[in-house]
């Protein structure tokens, strides 16, 4: 394909993009186009082929604001670094392999719901959760949210069975953890919200 057809991102560890460009006028496929104004069901289709066709680099994408993915079925590995998400919901996505979320950003809360995934390496470090995030999934490999900032209330739950790591992390408003029966909670600040999320365990 010809260098000028082809988007024109470059990871910061310069690997580039390879794909084709969202259109003429544009410079970046639809991945890595910015978000403002980008069709979610264009996205989601787009990352739907991306799957088919066992594609893992991931790298640097920004999601259409609101994006709920559903029903993904991931079944390699994943290196979703340095990626911008906007009220993200991951529904029923299933993953399979290794996924390499760190140094992303979740603004205006994320949402993991039902997410199942695999007994391999799950690793959010150096992310940026802006706005509440909810995790609720189930995994049996490392999962690691180390370095991390969470400037919204955090509810982590499910079943994990192995190691999850938060070291370094800061958490600016309260975090509800529940493991199987246990509750366990990290910093924060009591108030009603908090209060609210306990009653309905
Ligand atoms: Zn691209």
């Amino acid at each position: 394909m010809d260098k000028e057809n082809l988007c024109a991102y470059v990871s910061p560890e310069n690997k580039p993009c390879g794909r084709s460009k969202l259109a003429e006028s544009d410079d970046k496929c639809i991945f890595h186009q910015g978000a403002k104004g980008k069709s979610k069901s264009e996205f989601e289709e787009a990352l739907r082929s991306l799957v088919q066709n066992q594609d893992g680099n991931w790298a640097g994408f920004f999601y259409p604001k609101g994006i709920e993915l559903h029903k993904f079925n991931v079944d390699f590995d994943v290196d979703a670094r340095w990626s911008e998400y906007f009220s993200v919901t991951f529904n029923k996505v299933n993953f399979q392999g290794k996924v390499d979320f760190r140094h992303s950003k979740f603004d205006n809360g994320a949402t993991f719901t039902s997410s199942f995934w695999s007994n391999s390496r799950l690793d959010f470090s150096d992310c940026i959760f802006r706005g509440d995030t909810k995790f609720h999934a189930l995994h049996y490999g490392e999962t690691y949210f180390q370095n991390c900032c969470f400037q919204g209330r955090v509810y982590f739950s499910g079943d994990f069975k192995s190691q999850v790591s938060f070291s370094r992390s800061e958490f600016h408003e309260d975090a509800d953890f529940r493991g199987g029966s246990a509750i366990i909670r990290i910093g924060g600040t009591e108030n009603s919200n908090s209060q609210e999320v306990k009653k309905k365990h």
